[in-house]
């Protein structure tokens, strides 16, 4: 993987498109992924974004954006009057197209940086979005974090399987997403598991029961009307959809999402969202 430091002029991107009505802005502490040759890293949306690609190959790079907490403190206090004014809430998606705890954060800090500096100008709202239980290192500036604004922490955990055949394992084991989950929530955190985009589930009752005593809420989104293009054309040109397809049929067509949806429901009454609606925090507590 090629690995740059940069500078970034502002990090705090006014939220378009999907993120429109979840958040007022997204924050990249990176851009491009470390995980994205792990199994997220197939169905990944942002592999699509030329603009972040560059036409380099997703996984394969990664920019570290070193000033990114510095650019923060400096441009905090403007998106903030521009968010309450033309989004009613300074509320920031951290993050959209990386992940803000991969494994080069160990090195680099950026995202520590970052969430020491909303620590000192809070945004209203704070999404926490990752798929690493790295997130633990940093329990204790979140806790901080969820004294002094609205904090959610969100966990992708797509599906209970390790593994779709013939596509790479995932960065980080089912399992221990979902201990880092109970964990953040048992240090008083509001944990939200998102299912985004839904994998095919082996036992949906059984994992269902389990998420059930490890977070408060879900949010469920399928590859179609979540991957940003019409009916879910992006991914269809990756291998993911056959994966899917090879162990459950009929997994990658939309009706299995509100398939999964009912079962979900059972198991959390009131705390199911569905795709941007449940990104946003709508019907979740
Ligand atoms: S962690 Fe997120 S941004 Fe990174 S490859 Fe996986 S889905 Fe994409």
């Amino acid at each position: 993987m090629k690995v740059e430091v940069v500078e970034v002029a502002n990090v705090l991107t006014r939220a378009s498109g999907y993120l429109n009505d979840v958040c007022s802005h997204s924050l990249q502490p990176y851009r491009g992924c470390s995980f994205g040759r792990s199994l997220c890293g197939v169905g990944c949306y942002v592999r699509h974004n030329p603009w972040v690609t560059a036409g380099r190959e997703w996984g394969g790079f990664l920019e570290v954006r070193r000033n990114a907490a510095e650019s923060y403190r400096a441009h905090a206090p403007r998106e903030r009057v521009w968010a309450r004014k033309h989004r009613g809430r300074f509320a920031i998606f951290l993050s959209s197209a990386t992940d803000p705890f991969l494994p080069h954060e160990a090195r680099f800090g950026v995202t520590r940086g970052v969430l020491a500096a909303m620590a000192d100008q809070p945004p209203d709202t704070l999404i926490v979005q990752t798929h690493s239980d790295a997130m633990l290192d940093h329990r204790d500036a979140l806790v901080l974090l969820a004294s002094r604004c609205d904090l959610r922490v969100h966990i992708s955990i797509e599906s209970d399987r390790d593994s779709l055949p013939g596509l790479p394992p995932p960065a980080v084991p089912v399992g221990r997403r979902i201990e880092a989950a109970a964990t953040l929530r048992a240090a008083g955190l509001h944990v939200v598991v998102t299912l985004a985009p839904l994998l095919p589930i082996v036992d949906p009752d059984a994992f269902f029961a389990r998420l059930a005593r490890s977070c408060d809420a879900l949010v469920i989104d399928h590859f179609i009307g979540g991957d940003g293009s019409k009916q879910g054309a992006r991914t269809l040109r990756t291998p993911l959809p056959a994966a899917m397809e090879s162990v459950h049929t009929g997994s990658s067509e939309l009706a299995y999402r509100d398939e999964v949806v009912e079962v979900a429901r059972r198991y959390f009454p009131g705390r199911v969202g569905v795709g941007a609606e449940g990104f946003a925090g709508l019907r979740l507590p």
